[in-house]
């Protein structure tokens, strides 16, 4: 079978790495090819710094609005590759065609607000900031940077980063999840078509050899990484010791508080969609569903049937609803996980172990599970699942639901369903978490604004997104200029 090429200073060229791995179909087992993995993928990432470093400088010399002219072709090509590519991540990841889609409409949303980065970069100036004296600001790029991605959002997550690095004048190098590496193969055939000079962006496949070789090059001045908390703090520190600037955000635990007041029908729609949509291996995924108040019962009664009544199988399968989770390592992780939930203390009130899917035998599907009267002690209650599993808890006050939030080391996101305007507005201000909603299920931040998260969910200090990025990707340089008078000739 096929094994993936990199691309490299506008070309493609096989890795120097002759071992390679199998992806694999989580709905079929099917191999759908073969990514090069091992110690001299390492080598690739050499190439790979060689060519952006060529790339950078010329550039950045390139004024910004022409750098903005090929991620508007990107945009158009994207766009009309829409279904092909939603097709290869259903194929790949496993989540349902429509959560595809929504996944590459982000993606484009990331390509068409880096395009205003002509007015995002300018900068400030004082005349006079004292006699005689002006002071201002001049955005540079950073040089040459690298994105690290996880496998649960294969065709958006790096778009949170390449757009706006290159378009700050940047080169860049982006490294897929081996889990997951077709999709940015297929985009990077689009970025091939788009007129940027070569070496401006590469693609390195390859695991933890070819993340090492990007935390040690010294060619390599910033990195931007998603992934899992484990590895995020490791990249953090790492990238800190070989003197890179870095945002790396982690994993998540997140809660969703249900008030007493909150509409019934569309907080348990919108709740399950979060507990559920892609499988629950999203990073704003709902897991922790706390119920305030005595309306315990109506609040559980309505998230089992809509849990219950959600249709899992083959994600192009049009009326599939939840795909399977990415591996059938991740599979046997999460089931082990429900039976610890249960060893625990909870009631198991929906099991969706032994899924029988049929025509999918093989495949990795979990349906829909609730453990219920989760204690609150418990180790099930902590633990990121990354697969479609509610732990139903309840609690008395909304000051207790905000004592159990603040006490989780996560702070990805945190939401809560009411009607009340003075609740929303104390959750808002008080939770601990970098994004949060109120009537909302997932509160992933637009294009525009940085993705926020806190504490274990986020190491760094800016994010990717929005201005965040355009941040991230320059570096400011203060320049103070005097100009006397009695210097300069008059004519
Ligand atoms: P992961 O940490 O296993 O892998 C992420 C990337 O790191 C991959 O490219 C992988 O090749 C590389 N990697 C894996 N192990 C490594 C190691 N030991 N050393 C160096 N590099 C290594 O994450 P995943 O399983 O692909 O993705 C799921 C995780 O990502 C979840 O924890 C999820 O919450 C998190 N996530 C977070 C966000 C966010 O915005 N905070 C978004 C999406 C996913």
């Amino acid at each position: 079978m096929e094994i993936l090429q990199n691309y490299i200073n506008g070309h493609w060229q096989a890795s120097r790495e002759r071992q390679a791995i199998d992806i694999i179909n989580p709905a079929t087992q099917a191999p759908m090819g073969r990514v090069p993995h091992g110690d001299d993928t390492a080598a690739d990432v050499g190439d790979a710094v060689e060519a952006a470093l060529r790339a950078q400088a010329d550039w950045a010399a390139v004024p910004v609005m022409q750098r903005v002219q090929p991620l508007y072709r990107l945009k158009v090509l994207l766009e009309q590759h829409l279904d092909e590519l939603a097709e290869t991540i259903t194929n790949e990841c496993g989540k349902t065609k429509a959560e595809s889609i929504g996944e590459l409409q982000r993606a484009i949303e990331n390509v068409e607000t880096a395009c205003a980065a002509p007015t995002l970069l300018q900068s400030e100036f004082s005349e006079n900031i004292t006699r005689g004296i002006d002071e201002f600001v001049i955005r540079q790029p950073v040089g040459v940077c690298a994105g690290i991605v996880p496998f649960n959002f294969p065709g958006m997550i790096a778009f949170w980063f390449l757009p706006y690095a290159i378009a700050c004048g940047n080169s860049f190098i982006i490294k897929p999840s081996e889990k997951v590496p077709l999709t940015m193969q297929k985009v990077m055939q689009l970025i091939d078509q788009i007129g940027l000079p070569p070496g401006v962006v590469n693609l390195v496949h390859g695991g933890k050899a070819s993340v090492d070789a990007i935390l040690e090059h010294p060619g390599i001045k910033a990195i931007s990484f998603v992934g899992s908390t484990r590895v995020a703090r490791y990249i953090y520190a790492k990238g800190a010791q070989y003197g890179k600037r870095v945002q790396a955000q982690g994993g998540a635990k997140n809660p969703v508080v249900v008030l007493p007041d909150a509409d019934l029908d569309t907080t348990s729609r919108i709740v399950t969609d979060s507990v559920y949509g892609c499988a629950g291996q999203r990073c704003l995924a709902a897991s922790n569903i706390l119920v305030v108040g005595d309306e315990q019962g109506r609040v559980k009664d309505a998230l089992y049937e809509a849990a219950k009544s959600r249709k899992t199988g083959y994600g192009l399968l049009d009326d599939v609803e939840m795909g399977p989770v990415i591996s059938t390592e991740s599979k046997a992780r999460i089931e082990q996980l429900i039976e610890q939930g249960v060893h625990e203390g909870a009631n198991l009130l929906l099991d969706g172990r032994n899924a029988a899917i049929e025509g999918f035998e093989t495949g990795n599907f979990i349906k829909p599970t609730i453990l219920e009267n989760v204690p609150l002690g418990g180790e099930i209650i902590q633990t990121e699942i990354f697969g479609p599993v509610m732990s139903l808890i309840n609690l008395p006050t909304v000051d207790a639901a905000l004592e159990f939030i603040n006490r989780n080391h996560y702070g990805n996101m945190a939401c809560l369903f009411t009607s009340s305007g003075a609740n929303a507005r104390k959750f808002r201000s008080e939770v601990n978490a970098g994004n949060v909603g109120i009537n909302i299920g997932v509160a992933a931040p637009m294009a525009q604004f940085p993705f926020s998260g806190w504490n274990d969910s986020f190491f760094g200090d800016l994010h990717g997104q929005g201005r965040h990025a355009i941040e991230f990707f320059t570096q400011t340089k203060v320049v103070i200029e005097r100009w006397p008078k009695e210097w300069s000739r008059k004519f």
